[in-house]
């Protein structure tokens, strides 16, 4: 074997949310571990508005300090509204003991934070590295990267976690990809110095309204600290085809057919690109193989909705990294039973309710005064990210209590209907 071919313990494909937890987490149970992250940072990445359960694994990772001294905006909860109905979730009124509040957060500077921390905790970080091949055919693992001058080298693993989100390098790489059971959805999306009245939504709280005509069309406000928010659409790619195909123009076609966003937008300052995302909905076949573990988005990602992305990018690279540090001390780990089968446990639970989301069902529950206060509880800890605690029953009976719910929680039809 080549001596110049470096080795480590744990090569980490990006520094995102599940790339820095994993690679803090790894370290402090004493392993070598090295990040190869494509950008630089600080850099652009969607998804700001975090849910109370990701501080847990926040925690566990040593950062939980530094997010509380980084100044991020407050965030008790959602709402959503749909034309005058309004209807809220309190993480304070959770049924699972937790965190009761979380923050709601810029990407760039908090992934830069997350990152910079596993960095002090002597994870090693190389920026503007790709990987752009790997080899599992024998072990350690083979990861070809590339610099920002086109230069390759190889690097060898006893073990690599996949964390480049969208990317998907192994997914692609080994031919892993499956297609998401959701349909193929979109998303425009911006920031903007809102200049919105204090009282015209509560900026604790991330606001959800629905399209008044497509209960499947939503819209998002996720406020900063500093008088800006992330503000965004997310519909089907074919809805989106009967608008303007440029960005900028097509975002503020979307808010002036809602009246709330009309509304509270219609002073605000559109001093960021405008961007959009499509067909994120992604799936894997298997989310391990010989050699390497796929966290975060590498694995799944299901929908924007209920703002689980970065909860489950953490949850994986938790439970990535106690069966690793286990495998590594020589004992006999099954990575379909410790942490693919668990996680898939939470994110079916998502799952279940972003269907729940777009068919209707949800919605009847948010929008109804028919909800006894237990089971407000029990969704509320869902909605805050405790998508795996077995001892709600939300989450263990999660398909019928949610059925039978909605069935309750249905408006009676209108007369017109009834004719
Ligand atoms: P990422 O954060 O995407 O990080 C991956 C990193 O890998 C990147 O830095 C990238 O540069 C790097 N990388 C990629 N390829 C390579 C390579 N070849 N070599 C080296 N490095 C590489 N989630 C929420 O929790 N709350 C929200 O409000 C929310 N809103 C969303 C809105 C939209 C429209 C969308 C599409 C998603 C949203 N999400 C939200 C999801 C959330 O953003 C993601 O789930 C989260 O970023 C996943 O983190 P990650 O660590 O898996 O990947």
């Amino acid at each position: 074997m080549n001596s110049q071919v470096e080795r480590r313990d744990v090569v980490i494909i990006g520094a995102g949310p599940s790339g820095s937890i994993a690679a803090a987490l790894m370290k402090r149970r004493g392993w070598d571990v090295l990040v190869l992250e494509a950008q630089q940072f600080p850099r652009f990445v969607i998804g700001e508005s975090l849910l109370t359960h990701c501080l847990d694994f926040i925690d566990e990772a040593g950062m939980l300090p530094a997010v509380r001294a980084a100044g991020f905006k407050h965030k008790n909860g959602a709402a959503f509204i749909r034309r005058e109905e309004y209807g809220e979730v309190d993480f304070r009124e959770q049924f699972t003991p937790g965190h009761e509040s979380t923050y709601q957060v810029p990407r760039a500077a908090f992934d830069k934070l997350l990152a910079d921390e596993a960095e002090k905790q002597g994870a090693e970080i190389r920026y503007l590295v790709r990987v752009v091949a790997f080899d599992n055919s024998q072990m350690p693992v083979r990861v070809t990267t590339e610099n920002a001058q086109g230069e390759r080298a190889v690097i060898e693993a006893k073990f690599v976690f996949d964390a480049s989100g969208f990317a998907r390098v192994l997914p692609k790489l080994l031919n892993l990809e499956t297609p998401s059971n959701f349909p193929s959805r979109a998303a425009v999306f911006s920031h903007v110095i809102d200049h919105a009245p204090a009282d015209a939504f509560d900026r604790d709280k991330v606001q959800i309204s629905v399209h008044p005509r497509h209960k499947d069309v939503w819209y998002w406000i996720i406020p900063f600290a500093d008088h800006r928010c992330s503000v965004g659409c997310a519909a089907s790619q074919e809805f989106f085809a009967n608008y303007s195909a440029d960005n900028a123009t097509r975002i503020k076609q979307l808010f002036a057919e809602e009246p709330f966003m009309a509304k509270t937008f219609e002073n605000a300052v559109w001093d960021s690109p405008v961007r959009s995302q499509a067909g994120y909905a992604a799936s894997v076949k298997s989310m391990w193989g010989p050699g390497f573990a796929l966290l975060g988005n590498a694995a799944e990602f299901l929908d924007p909705v209920f703002s689980s992305g970065i909860t489950i990018a953490m949850k994986s690279a938790s439970l990535a990294a106690a069966v690793l540090d286990r495998q590594f001390r020589g004992e006999s780990v099954d990575w379909n039973r410790e942490f693919e089968a668990p996680l898939r446990k939470g994110v079916d639970v998502f799952r279940l309710y972003v269907y729940a989301w777009y068919d209707g069902r949800f919605q009847d529950i948010m929008f109804s005064s028919n909800r006894a206060p237990g089971i407000r509880r029990m969704i509320c800890s869902i909605l805050a990210g405790y998508a795996w605690d077995e001892s709600n029953p939300f989450v263990a009976d999660a398909e019928r209590r949610l059925d039978t719910l909605a069935q309750l929680c249905r408006p009676a039809p209108s007369i017109g209907q009834v004719q």
